[in-house]
């Protein structure tokens, strides 16, 4: 991968052009680009990523995003159409995680940015509840904390390091992948606001135990927060088919918040996503406003100001065009084609599926380095994404995967990849993706500073392309 991409090809901008390029010749710049993106995953043999990846739907996607792109979803005086969106994506997800059984709280929600955004949003309410109900905060001298099993996303870790609040980490379970509550337990304290579950979890794909979670949760009168993004739209729709899908949502009691990616299995644009809580005391305690602002009263319900209607609307049409029925069918091909990966796994001698997952795995071996395998299946146009601790990789299985022909593909080839794994390992060579991925080894202290520098480096080359190319290629790349 160039760190300037398309420069021997496309006019490379360094300044705002002082004419505007024709509308028709900008189109054709993006439609090249995406056209060649595009071929890269319609394949099937990328991991995760693209969760719909039916450009029919995308397209429609595309007409009711248009129709609003141009709203600011915050501004609802003028624009009433968005308070129905936001409402009634907000009313359907609460449905699908069974919120008319609560019977201790009053269901609500919001709409944010994504899964991060939902879980910054949640962590925020927990943080913002217990100063206030519980006298648990920095002013009180009571550093708050969380309790997240390490499978659990960065993006608990990335809030509490934005909200002041520690991030208690504990182990998981080395067979079934999943947290031990007593585990959970012996890590909380009285400064402890809220305890984490994932379903499932982005590593492996398996669901902690939500209902003993629940219990400790409300024993000790804390929060739990259900990592839903990568399951929230998939996994009551298994649970409809018959897969064993542990409950994880409001029918337990002790759930206090749940995450559900609508832009992920939700198969809406990237950049929406829904949290929901069990009682609105929580929600509302995050609520910002100011009334003695000079630009007039200011109120916004969650972090971000003026938002895209467009996603609103686009969100809300992927909702109601696929229903119930849309969304069951395109997982019910998920769960086959997921089970039918695992099965090719579990035939070859030397991998190991983790725990016991339904729609997202993760293999490893403790027979050669995995590595090895994702180098072969690189060169067969394969990628998933590497896992440490231990070394494995990791297979989010979403609708590009379910076209005639892929699973059997990765069958043979997974079958070849095995046996290049064990020769690599008898001639004791080593994996090329090892470091890409992340297998760096632990716990090796001169390592892990090297390590910060190789990620920053990465951040920087997504954002300062332009120093990063060279002087004479930029003039002949220069627009014209
Ligand atoms: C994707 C994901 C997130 C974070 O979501 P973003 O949309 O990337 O911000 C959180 N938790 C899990 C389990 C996820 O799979």
């Amino acid at each position: 991968m160039s760190d300037y991409p398309y420069a021997d090809r496309l006019p490379v901008h360094r300044t705002l052009p002082e004419e505007g390029t024709p509308r028709e010749a900008v189109l054709a710049e993006l439609d090249a680009m995406a056209r060649e993106e595009d071929a890269f995953w319609e394949t099937g043999k990328i991991s995760g990523t693209m969760y719909c990846g039916d450009h029919g739907h995308y397209d429609f996607l595309t007409q009711a995003f248009g129709r609003f792109a141009h709203v600011n979803a915050l501004q609802r005086d003028m624009c009433p159409s968005q308070t129905k969106f936001e409402g009634e994506i907000i009313a359907m997800v609460l449905d699908l995680m069974h919120a008319g059984a609560v019977t201790d709280g009053e269901p609500v929600g919001m709409v944010t940015s994504g899964g991060t955004g939902s879980i910054l949003h949640a962590i925020l309410a927990y943080r913002d509840h217990a100063a206030a109900v519980r006298g648990i905060g920095v002013a009180h001298g009571r550093v708050p904390n969380v309790v997240k099993p390490e499978t659990a996303h960065p993006a608990f870790d990335k809030a509490c390091h934005l909200f002041g609040v520690e991030c208690r980490t504990v182990p998981v379970d080395p067979v079934t992948t999943v947290v031990d509550p007593a585990v959970v337990a012996a890590a909380m304290d009285e400064n402890t606001i809220a305890i984490i579950g994932s379903a499932g979890n982005y590593p492996y794909g398996t669901i902690d135990p939500i209902a003993q979670l629940g219990a400790l949760a409300s024993e000790r009168g804390v929060g739990l927060h259900v990592d839903g993004c990568l399951g929230g739209f998939i996994l009551p729709f298994g649970e409809e088919l018959g897969y064993a899908v542990p409950p994880f949502d409001f029918r337990v009691p002790g759930v206090t918040s749940i995450s559900a990616d609508t832009h992920k299995y939700g198969y809406a644009f990237k950049g929406s996503s829904v949290v929901l809580f069990r009682d609105k005391a929580y929600r509302n305690a995050q609520y910002f406003h100011m009334t003695g602002w000079t630009g007039g009263k200011y109120m916004s319900p969650g972090m971000d100001g003026s938002r895209s209607g467009g996603l609103l609307a686009a969100t809300w049409a992927s909702l109601v065009s696929l229903g119930r029925a849309g969304y069951r069918g395109y997982a019910a091909a998920i769960f086959e084609t997921a089970a039918a990966m695992m099965a090719a796994v579990r035939a070859q001698d030397g991998l190991r599926v983790m725990g016991s997952p339904t729609f997202c795995f993760s293999f490893t071996s403790e027979e050669f380095d995995i590595y090895h395998v994702s180098d072969f299946m690189r060169g067969r146009g394969w990628r998933f994404n590497g896992q440490q601790y231990p070394n494995a990789i990791h297979m989010a299985v979403t609708r590009p995967q379910t076209q005639p022909g892929v699973v059997e593909a990765f069958a043979a080839d997974l079958a070849q990849a095995v046996e290049f794994a064990r020769a690599e390992a008898a001639a004791g060579r080593t994996s090329e993706s090892g470091a890409i991925y992340g297998g760096m080894p632990g716990g090796i202290a001169g390592l892990t500073s090297e390590v910060e520098e190789f990620i920053e480096s990465i951040m920087d080359t997504m954002l300062d392309a332009q120093q990063a190319l060279p002087p004479v290629q930029a003039a002949a790349g220069e627009a014209r």
